[in-house]
């Protein structure tokens, strides 16, 4: 490469990857304060915090959402580290905390353990409006060796009650909640057969993608947003009609469960889910102003999945929140951040007045108050207009006069009104006048 060449490709602008963005100010705010809400909602439901790493072995995504899935055959992000082990970064995290409760002996502790998540997962998807390639999920889970079918249903339901108490703290309004059972291992190949059987018979109506997967995973063709293919989907057999005893009664208990908790809901037969671990309850939230990538939450049941790992056999429920989806659904609604307010700027004058402004400021911030001190002097009318540009509520001035007196002068900048006054009342007066 010749040295222009060089030049000119080290002066090329860097951007973000595609699919990968900055969540900037004042979004940020937005997103504090859901993940607040999360914290919140989910401490009162006995829910405790785990921080999981972002990368783990490949094997373990493959061995759990399944290795013929879309996530794991297509979209992981995934490379072989020096000793040669492959690993991914995460695409969910379902799989990492099963690991960590096998690796913890989390079986040990009370049953059931209750644990949540939030943080950044990664899969190579195409990109669109709520679809990112690195996106944000706000997850829990519940692991139990205990408990019958009827307990099982009782914890399902009560998932749900948390995340639709936490949707209705966080202020998303419009949301739909769904529902469908899957079965498990001894139904839902039979059911599965029967679909493909029924399928088979309608192929040439169908579209290439759904004509493949009648082999491949005919669940996924419930799936399908294929307008011709809508009718046919409907006529197709719904694997709730399909289920043995052990899910039909679980089912009916979780439905029961739900009504008792005065919880809406519909049921989607259509609703299958793209991770191999699911069964028996599934279910998922939707959100209004999202368009097609309208679901903000998925969910369901996972018994069996830590067996799977090497485990115990141990039950698990949980789902994941897609927290840049319910963002997007916020500012839809214009449930716009509200940043704390700039309480004070202070315009300070003459370089050997700066100590005294850095103590001044320093004493307010003591004190809760958000200030500015720019760190290079200004004219009077520049530090007011960058006062007023950055939302402050009072300009604080300090000149030669009011360090000799120790008499600040305030200038409230919404009507004008200035005032005198010594340090102690200066801090009162802001507080004072602090917004709620
Ligand atoms: P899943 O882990 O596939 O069950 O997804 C759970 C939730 O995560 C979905 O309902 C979405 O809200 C969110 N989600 C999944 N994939 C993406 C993505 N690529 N970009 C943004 N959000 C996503």
């Amino acid at each position: 490469m010749s040295e222009g060449a060089s030049k000119a490709q080290e002066k090329r602008k860097i951007q973000a990857i595609k699919g990968v963005r900055d969540i900037l100010p004042p979004e940020t705010a937005l997103w504090n304060r859901v993940e607040q809400t999360a914290h919140e909602v989910f401490a009162t439901y006995g829910f405790s915090e785990i921080r999981l790493p972002i990368f783990e072995e490949t094997e373990l995504f493959a061995r759990s959402i399944g290795a013929e899935t879309d996530v794991v055959s297509k979209e992981m992000y995934s490379f072989d580290d020096r000793d040669e082990t492959s690993i991914s970064l995460r695409p969910e995290a379902t799989a990492s905390v099963c690991r960590a409760y096998i690796q913890h002996n989390m079986q040990q502790l009370p049953q059931p353990v209750k644990l949540y998540y939030m943080g950044p997962m990664f899969r190579r998807e195409r990109p669109q409006k709520g679809r990112y390639r690195q996106f944000y999920q706000i997850g829990a889970e519940v692991l139990s060796h205990t408990g019958d079918l009827k307990d099982d249903a009782r914890v399902d339901a009560e998932v749900i009650e948390m995340l639709t108490t936490f949707f209705e703290k966080a202020g998303l309004e419009g949301t739909a909640l769904y529902l469908n059972s899957i079965g498990c291992k001894e139904c839902r190949p039979k059911y599965v057969e029967l679909l493909r059987a029924a399928l088979t018979k309608v192929k040439d109506k169908l579209g290439p993608d759904s004509q493949r997967r009648i082999e491949t995973n005919p669940l996924r063709v419930l799936d399908s947003k294929l307008e011709s293919e809508q009718a046919i989907i409907e006529k197709l057999p719904r694997i709730a009609e399909h289920l043995c005893p052990d899910c039909l009664e679980e089912y009916t208990e979780v439905k029961k469960q739900l009504a008792m908790r005065g919880i809406s809901y519909a049921q989607n037969f259509r609703l299958v889910r793209g991770l191999d671990y699911y069964m028996r309850t599934t279910f998922e939230i939707t959100a209004p102003g999202l368009g097609s990538q309208n679901a903000v939450c998925g969910g369901g049941r996972y018994d069996g999945l830590v067996e799977l790992l090497g485990g115990p056999p141990t039950k698990g429920i949980g789902f994941a929140i897609g927290t840049d989806r319910v963002i997007l659904s916020l500012q839809d609604m214009r449930k716009l951040p509200v940043e704390r307010a700039l309480d004070v700027y202070v315009a300070w004058m003459g370089e050997k007045n700066y100590p005294a402004a850095v103590k001044i400021a320093r004493r307010l911030r003591e004190a809760g108050l958000a200030v500015e001190l720019p760190p290079g002097e200004m004219k009077f009318g520049k530090a007011l207009g960058l006062a007023d540009k950055l939302g402050a509520r009072y300009a604080l001035i300090i000149g030669d006069d009011e360090v000799a007196s120790g008499q600040f002068t305030v200038k409230r900048l919404e009507d004008g009104e200035q005032k005198k006054l010594g340090e102690r009342e200066l801090v009162a007066y802001l507080k004072a006048g602090e917004a709620p």
